[in-house]
């Protein structure tokens, strides 16, 4: 019998009969319902109840090993802390094309994969080493000289005291010289597990590697003391030369280990193929895996596999690389640890940073969080001594931008409706002047945030949730920027039949038609989700940007982060005062890393007769994250942050889970939430505290309302014991509703 988790969003695990004892880890097929879903053996266990009644596994993919335990830890601790169901996980974790093929499918892809990455060399497995003498016993000389080749001793070889064989790779037309059917043994032994594909002999490191500044040296030679698990925090300005500890902090670890692999996360699909770059020219031949969700399935598998077999050294990826499973995980890095989308926002909510943390300890290998604005969860463990701290407070070339705040108040362009102030106006055109080019962003793409009627107060407004529909010019839409709602402008306000709609607001597309105006003879391009919804075209766009192709950049934060332009010494941020007075209490903290990443942009490479700036329009140049911003003074606006974080109870100092429930039927939704609130007070005993149910920032999306509870405690322990009951009785209540539970949440 066989304890099964299935790739289905249902708890509790499954048995099934199995006639062989299946390790645990193995992947198998599984009958569920009227379907035959991908499943993982949790346990092999002796029938607790009569086999017969229990259906058998349907197929084994025994081409695959097993799952590591550490894995299955890893997916049972992700499971039980963000309260989700094993199957969920695991169908996050695993690669889709896994999931949806069967057993032969998965064998011929999974060796396809290993021959093409092994260039056909292949090594004894420990199970080969075990099994293969036993199997060959004294017969066949021939079989033997392969199995010698590969490193076994023959039974009849003198024993060299103290002299084992050493492990030997063998391709085909080798294997051939030495057995007339060669190759086909090689596969059959494949197919029994016993070989493995070798890993590609080690390519030697570039000879010149660039001398690093001393800031480096300090980091890395603090990395090179570190066994075992340790968090350090990388923080460095932009430009400080992050990529280049990473790379050496890679190196001691690869070089120290010949079977060790190192993940490197990522927060951007965007940024992977710069940092993809940097480390296979660092690090050529070394196997390097990538996984993001931008792969077409198979090819993810292949990646995947390629880190399940251990041939990959290096995986790079984004959030849901977390979970790949690396068999002899070494060290992890997490780039831009701040960065929001390292938190998985629908399904498992799991946070990739903290689980990369939780691997490391599970390990007991070091992780290394570079950011320049670490979050206030990291900056709180550094100041309370639990992660270590490696500071570079200067860049590698070039120097930190100076930040200039520009007060829009009583600027006669902004008042005139443009969206840049006379101030901003003068410094773009002295960087044209110069062909320096600029970066101009603002936080809302399209043409304007509303359509109005100036005779009636109409409102574009989308049917489906509670939002404007945002006017985008180039194709005449009106778009919802939440369900994807789309209708073509109305022709005349539908409320008073008005002829003088007007866009309210501003986004990228209105600010580059303006700018277009005031600027004829710049070259002007605009890159945010709009422009970059087909594949590669963000790409395009930046490549344009970096040829110095064009002038003035304008777009959404998707400009600010990671690129290394050479060329950009200006870079402005169009009133992105709304972060400062949000209901959200992370948005200050995400305002500030925002403009510090935008500003890494500009004057990389000291090109600059201007000197390099960051200029930040805004109605409140006296405020005191503009003030830290302007001091480049991190630490300074994390002091402060942190006060008020503890002044007002709120994480890092307390944890918090938010439930979230919708329903189209908003009677019933509410119904759900008062039930829930009712348990929450049954269940909590005074801790933790449960708020009263409130409606979500966006209350109503695609035509579904949403509400949600706050739960709150000063004790983790607290929290996650009352969280398991509380979803246990939650699954109890009728209904309908859907909720799900966020623990940790950063979006509210
Ligand atoms: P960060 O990730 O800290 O923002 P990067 O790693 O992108 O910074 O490095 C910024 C630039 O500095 C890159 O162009 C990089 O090649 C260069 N650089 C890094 N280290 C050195 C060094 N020791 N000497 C000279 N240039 C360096
Ligand atoms: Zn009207
Ligand atoms: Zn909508």
């Amino acid at each position: 019998m066989a304890r099964v988790a299935v790739d289905a969003p249902i708890w509790g695990e499954l048995d099934y009969a199995s006639e062989s004892t299946l390790a645990p880890g193995s992947v198998v097929r599984v009958p569920l319902g009227r379907h035959v879903v991908c499943g993982v053996v949790l346990a092999a266990e002796p029938p607790a109840h009569d086999a017969r009644e229990l259906r058998p596994v349907a197929q084994v993919c025994d081409a695959l090993p097993p799952l590591g335990p550490d894995w299955l830890d890893l997916l049972r601790f992700a499971a039980g802390y963000y309260q989700r169901p094993l199957g969920e996980l695991m169908a996050a974790a695993l690669p889709g094309w896994l999931r949806e093929h069967d057993a032969d499918a998965v064998r011929r892809r999974w060796l396809a994969a290993a021959e093409r990455r092994a260039g056909l060399r292949w090594e004894l497995t420990e199970r080969g080493r075990q099994e293969l003498p036993l199997r060959l016993g004294r017969r066949s000389a021939a079989l033997w000289r392969l199995a010698s080749a590969l490193g076994l001793a023959a039974p009849d070889a003198e024993p060299v005291p103290g002299n084992t064989p050493a492990p030997t790779s063998l391709d085909e037309s080798g294997a051939r010289r030495l057995h007339p059917r060669g190759a086909a043994v090689l596969r059959e032994w494949l197919e029994q597990g016993w070989l493995r594909a070798a890993p590609p002999p080690c390519a030697p490191l570039p000879a010149a590697l660039p001398a690093l500044h001393e800031e480096q040296h300090q980091a890395v030679q603090a990395l090179e003391g570190q066994r075992g698990f340790g968090v350090q925090v990388l923080f460095g300005v932009t430009g400080s030369g992050k990529t280049e500890v990473y790379l050496r902090a890679a190196q001691q670890v690869l070089e120290r280990d010949e079977h060790a692999q190192v993940l490197v996360l990522t927060p951007e699909i965007n940024l992977t193929p710069q940092l993809l770059r940097r480390f296979s020219e660092r690090f050529p031949g070394q196997a390097l895996a990538v996984l993001h969700s931008g792969l077409a399935e198979a090819e993810r598998f292949d990646h995947w596999a390629a880190a399940h077999a251990g041939d990959a050294r290096i995986v790079l990826g984004t959030r849901l690389a977390v979970l790949a499973s690396l068999p002899h995980l070494a060290l992890l890095i997490v780039d831009e640890e701040h960065d929001a989308s390292y938190k998985q926002q629908e399904g498992a909510r799991y946070s990739a940073r903290d689980l990369a943390v939780w691997r490391a300890r599970q390990r007991d290998v070091p992780v290394l969080l570079g950011s320049a604005t670490p979050s206030l969860e990291t900056w709180h463990a550094v100041r309370s001594g639990r992660y270590g701290l490696l500071t570079m407070a200067r860049r590698a070339s070039g120097a930190l931008p100076q930040v200039r705040l520009l007060p829009s108040g009583h600027d006669p362009l902004l008042r005139a409706g443009g969206p840049i102030g006379q101030a901003l106006f003068d410094a773009i055109t002295q960087r044209l002047q110069q062909r320096e080019q600029c970066l101009l962003f603002l936080n809302r793409r399209g043409y304007a945030p509303v359509l109005s009627c100036p005779d009636c107060g109409w409102m574009s407004e989308c049917p489906h949730c509670d939002a404007h529909l945002v006017y985008h010019r180039t194709d005449g839409s009106l778009r919802c920027h939440h369900c994807g709602h789309r209708q073509a402008v109305p022709r005349a306000c539908p409320d008073c039949g008005g002829l003088d709609l007007q866009p309210v607001g501003r986004g990228t597309q209105r600010v580059q038609e303006a700018l277009a105006a005031l600027f004829p003879q710049a070259r002007i391009a605009r890159i945010d989700a709009d422009t970059a919804s087909r594949k590669g075209q963000a790409e395009a766009g930046f490549a344009q940007v970096h040829a110095g192709e064009v002038d003035i950049l304008v777009g959404t934060q998707m400009i600010t982060k990671g690129h290394d332009f050479q060329r950009v010494s200006l870079v402005a941020a169009l009133n992105p005062d709304a972060g400062l007075f949000s209901h959200d209490p992370r948005a200050p903290e995400r305002l500030f890393a925002q403009l510090v990443q935008a500003a890494g942009r500009a004057g990389r490479a000291d090109a600059s007769t201007l000197g390099a700036e960051m200029l930040v329009q805004t109605a409140y140049p006296e405020h005191p994250l503009y003030q830290a911003l302007q001091r480049g003074d991190y630490a300074g606006f994390a002091e402060r942050e942190l006060a008020e974080r503890k002044r007002a109870g709120m994480p890092p100092f307390s944890f918090q889970a938010l439930l979230r429930a919708e329903h189209a039927k908003e009677p019933r939704l509410l119904e759900f939430v008062e039930q829930a609130g009712e348990l929450a007070a049954q269940l909590a005993d005074g801790e933790p505290r449960a708020y009263p149910p409130v409606p979500s920032s966006l209350a109503r999306v695609a035509g579904v309302h949403r509400q949600q509870i706050l739960v709150e405690s000063s004790r983790r322990g607290a929290l996650h014991a009352f969280l398991a009951r509380w979803r246990a009785a939650l699954q109890e209540l009728r209904g309908g509703v859907r909720w799900a539970i966020d623990v940790d949440p950063t979006e509210f």
